[in-house]
C-alpha cells in the first residue's frame, strides 16, 4: 500500500499540532502505524490522499450510521447554508429538532443543544449539581464522557475511596469529587452511596459501554442503577452519545426499558456535524439558564447548519425502511466471522456485540468490564489492525473502540470484510 502522501502531510501536521491531530486516537499511536490522511467518503467507503479505497467501520467515531456523505442530508445542509451559516438566535428549527428527539426519546421532556458530548456531560452534571444543590458524582472506570475536568478521573490506588485526575492538568481537588466505581458491579456503586450520604447530585453512565470497547450491562445491572439513584435522590444520567439513535430511535434506554433522569446525547443527532444535546425531566432542566440558576450558553449552540443535519438524519432514520435490523444483522454476520477467524487460528478472542456496534477482544476472557478489556492482547489487535488496513478495510485504530456498522454497507461490503477475515 502506497501511503507517501499521507505521510507527507503527516510530517507537515506534526509541527503544527500535537501529534498532527486534532484528537489523540486519529495519530495510529496504538497500533504503531502513521495515521492516514482522507480526502474524501462516500456511503460504506473512504478515501486517502494516496487513492488507497477502505470499506470504513469507524464511520467518524459512530455519526455515520447512513453512511458517508449521504446525498439528502448533504442537500439539505447546503440548502441551508445559503440562508446564513449562524445568527446567535432563536430559529424554527431548533424546535424541530427538538421535538423529533422527545418524540424518540420522551423521557428528553426539555433539551438544550451544545456542540459536543464532551459539553453535553459537563453541562448536565452541572445542571444535576444545580437541581441536588449536592457536589459529588459517579461514573465508571472505562466509561467515556468527553474531557471535561471533572469526568478525566480514576479511582485511586485506595480504589473506592479517592479519586485521582486521569490527566495532567486536572486539578486533584476536581477529581475529588468524581467517585469511580465499576461497570457491572453493584456492591462497588452501593458502597459510594453507603459512604457519601446525601452527596451524590448525580451518577453518570454509558448504559451500553462503547469506549472501552464494547461492553454489555449485565441483566439486571441498569434496573440497579435505576433503584438506586431513586432511593439516594441522586440524578441518573444516560450518556447515550454513542447508542442514541444507534441501538434503535429510542437508543439504549428504549432497548432495555429503562428511564434516565437525563440524557445526552451527540454523534448521530448532529448527522456529521458538531451537535450535541443534553436533557431530561423538565423539573431538572428548568433549573438551566435563563429560567434557572444554572449557567449554561454557546454561541454556535443550535446552530442552523448541524441542527439541520441532525433534523434531516433523524427524519431518514425514521422513514425507513427500517435499518436497524439490516445493520445489526450485519454486525452478527461480522461477530460470527471474528469468532470463526479466532477458532481457525487457534487464539483467544471475546466478541461482544449489540445492534450495529460490536468489538472483538483478543483476549480468552469474557469482557464484561474495564479490567476485562484490559486483559486483551493489544499487540495482536495491531497486528489485526494491519491486516484488515492492507486489504482495504478501515477498522479502529484501537482495541478500546468499536466497530460501527452502517446502513451504507452493502452486503458485498460484509461479504469481503468476512473474506478478508478468512485470510
Ligand atoms: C464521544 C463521546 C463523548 C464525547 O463527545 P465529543 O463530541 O467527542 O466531545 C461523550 N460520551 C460518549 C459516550 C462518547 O462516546
Amino acid at each position: 500500500m502506497n501511503t507517501t502522501r499521507s505521510e507527507e502531510m503527516y510530517k507537515i501536521a506534526l509541527d503544527l499540532m500535537p501529534g498532527g491531530v486534532n484528537s489523540p486516537v486519529r495519530a495510529f499511536g496504538s497500533v504503531g502505524r502513521k495515521p492516514l490522511f482522507i480526502d474524501h467518503a462516500k456511503g460504506s467507503h473512504i478515501y486517502d490522499v494516496d487513492g488507497n479505497s477502505f470499506i470504513d467501520y469507524v464511520c467518524s467515531w459512530g455519526p455515520g450510521i447512513l453512511g458517508h456523505a449521504h446525498p439528502e442530508v448533504v442537500e439539505a445542509v447546503v440548502k441551508a447554508c445559503f440562508d446564513g451559516l449562524t445568527f446567535g438566535a432563536p430559529t424554527r428549527k431548533e424546535s424541530e429538532l427538538a421535538s423529533l428527539v422527545r418524540d424518540c426519546i420522551p423521557s428528553m421532556e426539555m433539551v438544550r443543544m451544545v456542540n459536543s458530548g464532551t459539553e453535553a456531560t459537563m453541562s448536565a452534571i452541572r445542571a444535576a449539581r444545580g437541581y441536588t444543590g449536592r457536589d459529588k458524582i459517579i461514573k465508571f472506570k472505562g466509561c467515556y464522557h468527553g474531557h471535561s475536568d471533572g469526568l478525566l478521573v480514576q479511582a485511586g490506588s485506595a480504589a473506592l475511596t479517592q479519586s485521582v485526575p486521569d490527566s495532567s492538568g486536572v486539578p486533584a481537588s476536581f477529581a475529588q469529587q468524581t467517585l469511580v466505581a465499576l461497570f457491572n458491579d453493584k456492591d462497588s456503586v452501593r458502597e459510594l452511596f453507603d459512604n457519601n450520604k446525601d452527596q451524590i447530585a448525580a451518577l453518570i453512565v454509558e448504559p451500553v459501554a462503547a469506549n472501552m470497547g464494547v461492553v454489555l450491562p449485565e441483566e439486571g445491572f441498569l434496573e440497579f442503577l435505576r433503584e438506586i439513584t431513586q432511593e439516594h435522590g441522586a440524578v441518573l444520567i444516560f450518556d447515550e452519545v454513542i447508542t442514541g439513535f444507534r441501538l434503535g430511535l429510542g437508543g439504549a434506554q428504549e432497548w432495555y426499558k429503562i428511564k434516565p433522569d437525563m440524557t445526552t446525547l451527540g454523534k448521530i443527532v448532529g448527522g456529521g456535524m458538531p451537535m450535541a444535546i443534553y436533557g431530561g425531566r423538565r423539573d431538572i432542566m428548568e433549573n438551566v439558564a435563563p429560567i434557572g440558576k444554572v449557567y449554561q450558553a454557546g454561541t454556535l449552540s443550535g446552530n442552523p447548519i448541524a441542527t439541520t443535519a441532525g433534523i434531516r438524519t433523524i427524519q431518514l432514520l425514521m422513514e425507513g425502511p427500517d435499518i436497524y435490523a439490516r445493520i445489526e444483522a450485519n454486525a452478527v454476520k461480522l461477530a460470527d466471522a471474528f469468532r470463526a477467524r479466532a477458532k481457525r487460528l487457534g487464539i483467544g478472542l471475546h466478541v461482544n456485540q449489540i445492534g450495529s456496534l460490536l468489538s472483538a477482544f483478543f483476549t480468552d476472557q469474557q469482557v464484561k468490564d474495564y479490567a476485562g478489556a484490559l486483559s486483551s492482547d493489544t499487540e495482536a489487535y495491531a497486528g489485526y489492525f494491519s491486516h484488515m488496513l492492507e486489504n482495504g478495510i478501515y477498522v479502529a485504530p484501537s482495541q478500546f473502540e468499536a466497530m460501527f456498522v452502517s446502513g451504507a454497507h452493502t452486503d458485498a461490503d460484509i461479504d469481503r470484510t468476512i473474506q478478508v477475515l478468512e485470510l
